[in-house]
């Protein structure tokens, strides 16, 4: 079985969010089921500077709405990159300065047509899995190309963004103008470019079953919901699992103290290294709530805002890494610097800060509006560091809470309001200072939980060979 597994970004090579976690994790595991599984991104400028050694294994060129496009291809063993210097030989992944490339659809609309290129001249490619709005169009490529051999699944990571582009546009995409209409392509006058993966993918799946149901209502929908429901036939979720070597606090390179569920006195000092890089009062007895992710609404950031100034009233601390709205940068510095000593926001990416805040955190605040999958979740019960979460999509599938079940390893926050937020906040102090054994027991449940991506491959795996099936069938 040869997948080739289409991404803009994948860990360690580029990353802006959890999809390079996904990219980066999910394909290894299905070599491990016995799947030649590739995977396939763009030359990066980054990845160009940080990785020297690649190989060049290929040259490709086709019609496009350009005349003639070509890349060349490289690879650093199973991860093949197209490189075309035009479009990715520049500063930033998606954006620049927090502006969006303004050719993103031609940057990306390339790269898809790139990928089917390259299936076709690898020969036997059976299945290409695309991944979120910058990969939407390798389906409508394969069946414009009427490529029947190969199929495809389309996973969308966050239906929150859609890749949604001016009509004039469409002359770049290099396809019919007959899959400009409701059915296909348009969207309210507009392209939508993961309308078009959803359409002529063969199977679409998301990132958690239950935002696989969410997505095909109004509330969660994003306008596409009637189009889900539509293809719910072909439609299912897979949870996320996380990579369990990059994240695993026994042999963390990246953290100051190692420790596992049977030698938690590490995670105390991983704590007090934590408090000290930041400035924080060292108080025994308050507990240290951390936060890491795109500073953006879905993820409840202006509720975390808005309960700030009460959580820490509490004599509690909390520790921010993100970036995003700038809003929300704002108002967390201003937070801090009225706050010295317990609070710190660390407004920036920083992949080694992540794992030393996962490490000395003891709760994890992702009150999220709605979470496809969500990793922090997965990555904070790994560390022992317990999750508050509400109970949406990825963040109801992957954390059983207090008084939900047997081995509870979250505190769950039943609304995402402000006011239901600092309940949650409340029973994780209380259950901190008042009752340290239960607070251990969760701790321990949560370092037990198995959150890698075994079971998740494997129903990748059993679905790419259901898709083979048919396609037997079809011949
Ligand atoms: P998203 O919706 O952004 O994909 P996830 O929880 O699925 O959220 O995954 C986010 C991933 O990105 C995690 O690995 C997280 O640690 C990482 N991450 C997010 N923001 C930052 C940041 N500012 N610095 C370092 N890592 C970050």
């Amino acid at each position: 079985m040869k997948i080739l597994f289409c991404s803009p970004e994948a860990a360690p090579y580029a990353k802006t969010g959890g999809l390079a976690d996904v990219s980066g994790a999910l394909p290894g595991a299905l070599r491990e089921l016995g799947a030649d599984c590739r995977v396939v991104m763009p030359l990066y400028q980054s990845v160009k500077k940080a990785f020297t050694g690649l190989k060049h294994v290929t040259d490709i060129s086709f019609l496009s709405g350009q005349g003639v496009s070509q890349g060349r291809v490289y690879a650093d063993g199973p991860v093949h990159f197209i490189e075309n210097d035009a479009y990715f030989n520049r500063d930033g992944i998606y954006a620049y300065a927090n502006r969006d490339f303004p050719d993103n659809l031609e940057r990306f609309a390339f790269f898809s047509r790139a990928c089917v290129e390259l299936a076709i001249t690898l020969g036997d490619v059976d299945v290409i899995h695309c991944n979120d709005w910058q990969t939407g169009l390798i389906p409508a490529y394969l069946h414009a190309l009427e490529a029947k051999g190969i199929k495809s699944c389309y996973t969308i990571h966050n239906l929150a963004y859609q890749g949604i582009f001016d009509a004039v546009l469409w002359p770049l995409l290099f396809l019919p103008y007959d899959f400009f209409r409701p059915d296909l392509m348009e969207f309210f006058g507009n392209i939508n470019i993961m309308k078009a993966g959803i359409v002529f993918a063969d199977q679409v799946t998301t990132v958690s079953p239950s935002y696989a149901s969410e997505i095909q209502t109004p509330d969660f929908g994003a306008g596409l919901d009637g189009l889900l429901r539509a293809v719910s036939f072909k439609l299912s979720g897979i949870a996320n699992g996380i990579d369990t070597v990059v994240w695993d606090p026994a042999t963390d390179p990246l953290i100051p103290h190692s420790f596992d569920k049977d030698r938690l006195d590490g995670k105390a000092r991983c704590k007090l290294e934590l408090q000290k890089r930041f400035s924080l009062e060292q108080k025994p007895g308050s507990p240290l709530f951390g936060l890491i992710g795109r500073l953006v609404d879905q993820k409840g950031i202006d509720l975390v805002i808005k309960i700030m100034e009460d959580l820490l009233s509490r004599d509690a601390q909390v520790v921010v890494l993100g970036t995003g709205e700038k809003w929300h940068e704002e108002n967390l510095r201003r937070l801090a610097e009225r706050h010295p000593t317990s609070l710190a926001a660390f407004i920036g990416f920083d992949e080694a800060l992540a794992h030393v805040i996962e490490a000395g955190s003891d709760f994890f605040l992702m009150p999220s509006r709605f979470e496809p999958c969500g990793l922090n979740q997965m990555i904070s019960m790994r560390y022992g560091t317990i999750p508050i979460v509400t109970g949406v999509g990825g963040l109801r599938d992957t954390v059983t809470c207090l008084g939900e079940g047997d081995t509870p390893q979250g505190v769950r926050v039943k609304l995402p309001a402000p006011v239901q937020l600092l309940h949650a906040v409340d029973e994780a102090c209380a259950l901190y200072r008042e009752d340290p054994a239960a607070f251990c027991r969760l701790q321990k449940n949560a370092m037990e939980k198995n959150v890698d991506w075994t079971q998740s491959a494997l129903q990748y795996y059993d679905m790419y060979s259901k898709m083979l099936n048919s396609r037997e069938r079809e011949r």
